[in-house]
């Protein structure tokens, strides 16, 4: 499943062939993604330019003089750049939508449909206060994200801290992998009640997650090509992990084996004897 590291390097990928350019034509095949895509959306886009592509959490912004254009990717979406000159390939079934500039015709592929491509107009406002995007918490590259912000948005919070991240409030783009993986660099027990950290504990923490995402981006950035790659491959990365995955084996750091427990029907990894609290 795509985590944020994948939607930022697919920004970061997508960027330079939409930003500043014009979508001539735009098709969609099927409707029918997590919520019904807009009947109006390719009329809404066509002939509209593209004049920044943000990311929010997990979602991509397209940014028009006219509104917003929020995707997602879901559970297994992958945007890809065909260039127009290589002859664009026939859509197979799961290729539910074409964006078509005058160079490339960026395709979004979602076998799963649990994707999104929403309209926002620029007369309701702005784009931060759409429903999916007022509750996010904080973007773990904001200055905003520190230990301290962690420790406030934990107290009174007795679920454990691992959940507490997952809930995404607090700071956006710690799933499943990377909360094991922060809190295991943090030294921090992922059953332990969030309210139960200290501000110390809670720094360690929020860095943590930033050296995990940033790693995971980079690693991504490595395998650009092959992630938009018209080869159809579906790219999803993933940094070499000290936990996530690896149950039974010898923890890098200690040796000790690696456990794997469930919260909240989510699979957590962990090492009992680094992370003992
Ligand atoms: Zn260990």
């Amino acid at each position: 499943m795509p985590e944020l590291p994948e939607v930022e390097v697919t920004r970061r990928a997508l960027a330079p062939h939409v930003e500043g350019r014009v979508i001539e034509g735009a098709v969609v095949r099927d409707r029918r993604l997590r919520w019904p895509v807009p009947a109006d959306l390719v009329k809404r886009v066509r002939g509209q330019q593209v004049e920044r592509l943000d990311r929010r959490g997990k979602y991509l912004l397209w940014r028009f003089a006219r509104g917003v254009l929020i995707s997602h990717l879901g559970m297994s979406g992958v945007w890809r750049v065909l260039p127009r000159a290589e002859g664009i390939p026939a859509p197979g079934r799961h290729d539910h939508a074409d964006l078509l500039f005058a160079l490339d015709c960026v395709r979004l592929t979602d076998p799963r449909r649990f994707g999104a491509l929403l309209w926002h107009r620029a007369a309701d406002g702005p784009v931060e206060f759409h429903p999916l995007l007022a509750g996010l918490g904080v973007e773990p590259f904001d200055p905003a994200f520190t230990g301290a912000l962690l420790h406030r948005g934990t107290r009174g919070r007795s679920a454990a801290i691992k959940q507490v991240l997952l809930a995404g409030d607090i700071v956006v783009g710690v799933g499943n992998i990377y909360a094991s993986e922060s809190l295991f660099r943090a030294r921090i027990n992922p059953r332990l009640s969030a309210h139960r950290l200290g501000p110390a504990r809670c720094d360690r923490l929020a860095g943590a997650i930033r050296e995990v995402l940033a790693e995971a981006i980079a690693v991504g950035g490595s395998t650009l090509r092959d992630f938009v790659g018209a080869d159809g491959a579906e790219g999803y990365f993933m940094l070499d992990a000290f936990v996530y995955e690896r149950a039974g084996q010898p923890c890098r750091v200690c040796g000790g084996a690696i456990a794997r427990i469930v919260q909240g029907q989510r699979a957590t990894y962990y090492c009992r004897r680094c992370q003992s609290r």
